[in-house]
């Protein structure tokens, strides 16, 4: 393994690395060193824990300059608050001994006290993406001097909805610049955004490993359709001796709502979810009923269950097959932790064929394949995703490219752009008129019965 001495960095950052006692970089740090270093634009695969801030702070300070100038050279996006006070902690610990100047700006704070200190002069800002697009709006921060753009946690930036605030920031920084990119999951929105705003990057991974850990047992059953594969669950999950402590997982937040509906209706006070649209607090106390056994089974989505350290789940439920086999393994690797036996179950489609392929070449195994239990109705029923695409061929009116999956945002038009004024201009409406304007005004016909 690499020491530090290998990395070739300087004085400064090794009498900081003494001091915090690190001798030896970490896999992904000793990977993207020299990458970093180049210039060249980089995605960098690798989780919390693994190092993966000085992996991209090592190379960056080596190689910034001492400057008096006031513009900051170095943006680093992070998703959250915490994250953000976590990064600059460790660009502080790094930076002991060398002269620069790290800011870190978030949302929901005073942006005065903010663009006070930016107004000081700085050489790294932190920032999440709501709170720096502001303060650049309000003229205080110049971003033009800006050469390294680091996104870290990217998969939870996209999850939590922030892919047109990060093109709104593309779009005012120097074209000029380097692009750094962390994510600790490979998902499509993260390949979609890497494809079409990065300059062939380089990837940095830590391989992960395709050697399952050997107490876990893995089954798979062929599904045709989800409604099967909930049918198939629901039957599953009756055996609550067996599956006590059970995680599912699916790869979209709507996936996970429509999921949840659906064994709602049989399991209910057994059952939570956890995925980006839910408030942080909705989440934080899902993972608790989970973890303390109040509740018996957690649908999750990849990005989100991430972070999660939870011990005994007895059995993950792919309920959908994940098309990167890297998610595969963390996904399963939930189970069968400190050297208990766990149940991995995957369902797979037809359509779902190439992605089992994937995940079963990386292991260099077959996943043995069980029959759906004759109890399990199978069902006909198809959601619209599975329903047949009709496409309507040599329609002259019609562009060639409105069929293209892109990104789900519609400028308003006109009429909608009107300011939002709620429920009670619905009422107003609604009594102006003697009848319910709009089919969800549920309550119109009960409010009006008893005047
Ligand atoms: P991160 O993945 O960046 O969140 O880092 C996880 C933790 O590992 C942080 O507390 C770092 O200070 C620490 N760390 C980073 N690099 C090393 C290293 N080479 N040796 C030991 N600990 C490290």
């Amino acid at each position: 393994m690499a020491n530090f001495q290998d990395l070739n960095l300087n004085t400064p950052l090794y009498n900081a690395l003494d001091d915090l006692g690190f001798t030896t970089p970490t896999p992904i740090q000793e990977q993207a060193f020299n990458v970093v270093s180049s210039g060249k634009d980089v995605v960098g695969i690798a989780q919390t824990g693994t190092g993966k801030t000085f992996a991209y702070m090592l190379p960056i300070l080596k190689n910034l300059p001492f400057s008096k100038q006031e513009n900051p050279r170095v943006l680093v996006l992070v998703p959250t608050r915490e994250l953000v006070v976590q990064v600059v902690d460790e660009i502080e610990k790094l930076s002991k001994y060398i002269n620069n100047r790290v800011l870190g700006v978030y949302g929901g704070t005073n942006i005065n006290t903010q663009k006070q200190a930016i107004a000081q002069g700085l050489d790294i800002l932190v920032a999440t993406p709501g709170r720096l697009y502001d303060l650049a709006l309000s003229r205080v921060l110049q971003l033009k001097s800006i050469q390294k753009l680091v996104i870290d946690e990217v998969d939870v930036m996209l999850d939590l909805g922030f892919r047109h605030q990060l093109i709104n920031i593309f779009d005012i920084l120097p074209e000029r610049r380097q692009n750094i990119m962390f994510s600790a999951t490979m998902t499509q929105d993260v390949d979609l955004l890497i494809n079409d705003f990065f300059k062939t990057p380089e990837r940095v991974s830590i391989a992960v490993s395709g050697t399952p850990l050997e107490n876990i047992h893995q089954v798979r059953y062929n599904v045709p359709n989800f409604y099967t594969k909930v049918n198939l669950l629901a039957h599953l999950l009756q055996d609550t001796e067996q599956y006590n402590k059970v995680l599912i997982f699916v790869a979209f937040k709507r996936m996970a709502d429509r999921l949840f509906e659906q064994l709602d209706e049989f399991f209910k006070e057994e059952l939570c979810v956890i995925h980006s649209n839910k408030t942080q607090n909705y989440r934080l106390r899902s993972i608790e009923q989970f973890r303390e056994g109040h509740n018996r089974i957690l649908i999750a989505t990849d990005v989100m269950a991430r972070g999660l350290d939870i011990d005994n789940v007895s059995h993950v439920i792919n309920f959908d097959t994940p098309e990167y086999p890297e998610n595969y393994m963390h996904r399963i690797g939930r189970t069968g932790r400190a050297e208990r036996l766990g149940e991995a179950l995957v369902f797979s489609t037809e359509k779902e064929k190439d992605a089992i392929e994937g995940i079963e070449s990386l292991m260099k195994m077959q996943i043995p394949v069980l029959e759906i239990p004759e109890e399990v109705q199978i069902s006909t029923e198809l959601i619209e995703e599975e329903r047949p695409q009709i496409k309507e061929r040599n329609n002259p009116t019609k562009r060639k490219d409105e069929d293209a999956p892109g990104p789900a945002f519609h400028e308003k038009s006109e009429k909608n752009s009107k300011e939002n004024l709620g429920g009670s201009y619905k009422f107003k409406i609604a009594a102006k008129y003697k009848k319910p304007k709009t089919r969800g005004d549920k309550n119109y016909n009960k409010r009006n019965k008893k005047k």
